[in-house]
Parts: C-alpha cells; structure tokens; sequence
C-alpha cells in the first residue's frame, strides 16, 4: 500500500498520471507470471491398464522411477486376479540406479521407487564408507507372488500386491558376498552392514522383517510399503 502511495505523483511526457493510470501502467509493466509446465505423461503402451484416477499418480511415479537412473519395464495389468491378489501400477524392475539384481522383480511402482532409493541413499552409501567400495548386486527372493501372510490367519501378503520385496544378501565390488542368513549375527564387518542397513529401512519402508523379527525372516529381510507398521530390523 505504501509503494502505491508514494507513485501517484509520477509525471509521464508532462502529464499528471492519475491513480488509475498508474495502476494500469503498472500492470502492463509488470512481469507476466508464465503458466505452470504441464507435467510430463508417461504414455501406457498400447493394451495396458491403468486404474481410474490412478493414471495420473502412476505417470509421476514412473517420471521419478526412471530419473533414478534404474531400468524398468511396465507391466501389463489385467483385473484383480484370482484370490484377490493384483499388481496395480506394476513395473519389472531390472536394474537399481548403480547395482544388479539377481533377477527382475515385480512390484508397484511406488515400491520400486522406494527401493531404489534405499539403495542409492543407504545401501550403497555403506557399503562405500564400511568397506569402501560399492555394492554391485542385491539379492533377492521374490516381489510380487499371490501369497498369504505367514500366521497372518489367511490374510494377504503385501507381497499379494506387489508392495513388498524379500532380500537375502549382497554382493560387494570385488565380489565379497553378504549373506543374511549366513553373517546377520556374525561380529565381522559383513554382520555389520547387515544390521545397520536392515535397521535404516525402517525409515523408508512400512514393515521391516530380518532375523530379529521370528524364524520365519532367518533367511532374509521383508521389506514393505503395505497398511501396517512394524520395525523389526
Ligand atoms: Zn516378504
């Protein structure tokens, strides 16, 4: 109010602006405000189907997906399938941003997404300060497979879904390799990593299972973004 005060004295070729004309000579000058960019869309390819009012969230997710740097494939969804286990907003994920994987695993994409940041912020992070060298592979036992929760009285696995992935080791540059189910416990550097990382998951996802958690997880971490909370890293 002050600024538009002060300027009600200004004088143009002579003349005495009025109010109104400054107004409107202030806004002609003013810088124009460009429209917001369009975000960018992810074209499904032709045959795939993307839920209602999803389509959107998938297309951000997968931009995100492919700005890590990992490599994908889009995977066809068909309707919820048989005992009610489905892979909504699903892609094969074949490679994390900077390490293998021991095969291409299924999941949604915001599962992919979180786990590629997992490995880019904490997996190979240390790995490099422990043992000063990266990680070249994750090994894994399964995303997505239509399975019910052990013990969980018949419920669904988040694995049903594709909002988990199951982990059993890891392989260092120069191919050392860590096994959860051979050093989780062991004192050496290997035992470790293991226990710092599996406890660092529990910040990114939702339930973190690994040896702690029962005999059921001796073998490996259960990592997932599913409706429930428990951190057992
Ligand atoms: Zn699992």
């Amino acid at each position: 109010m002050a600024a538009s005060l002060r300027v009600t004295g200004l004088r143009v070729n002579g003349r005495r602006l009025t109010a109104a004309a400054l107004l409107l000579l202030a806004a002609a000058c003013a810088p124009r405000s460009q429209p917001p960019a369009a975000p960018p869309v992810t074209v499904p390819p032709p045959g795939m189907h993307l839920w209602p009012n999803r389509d959107v969230i998938q297309s951000a997710c997968l931009n995100d997906l492919a700005a890590t740097g990992a490599e994908f494939e889009l995977v066809a969804q068909a309707e919820p399938g048989k005992d009610g286990c489905d892979l909504v907003n699903g892609v094969k994920l074949l490679r994390l941003p900077d390490a293998a994987l021991s095969r291409p695993v299924e999941l949604t994409c915001p599962t992919a997404l979180r786990f590629t940041e997992f490995e880019r912020e904490v997996l190979q992070p240390t790995a490099r300060r422990m043992f000063g060298q990266p990680l070249i592979q994750v090994n894994h036992a399964g995303g997505f497979t239509c399975r019910r929760m052990v013990g969980g009285g018949g419920r669904l696995s988040e694995h049903a879904h594709g909002r988990a992935i199951d982990i059993w080791g890891f392989v260092l540059g120069d191919g050392t390799k860590l096994s959860v189910t051979e050093q989780f416990r062991t004192r050496g550097g290997e035992g470790s990593y293991l226990r710092e990382v599996s406890r660092a998951a529990c910040t990114y996802f939702n339930v973190v299972l690994s040896p702690n958690a029962n005999s059921d997880h001796k073998d490996h971490f259960h990592w997932d973004i599913g409706r429930w909370k428990q951190c057992s890293g």
